[in-house]
């Protein structure tokens, strides 16, 4: 099953996960001083690189915290 990542909007998290498996991005090296340009940019590149690294069979899908 290619995996691919998905837009989550829940109550308990907004953001990106994967579609194959519970791995959500947690974003950890955005500089609020940065510009907001930046800040995207940053954001982007570390979740892409996080997504791609990830191994789903670490993250097995549990129906509670979907
Ligand atoms: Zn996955």
């Amino acid at each position: 099953v290619p995996r691919s990542l998905k837009r989550i909007d829940s109550p308990k998290f907004q953001g990106f996960g994967c579609s194959g498996c519970s791995w959500k991005f947690e974003p950890s090296g955005v500089r609020f001083d940065d510009s907001i340009d930046e800040m995207k940019r940053t954001y982007e590149a570390e979740r892409d690189k996080q997504f791609a690294v990830h191994v789903c069979a670490e993250h097995p899908k549990d129906s509670n915290t979907a």
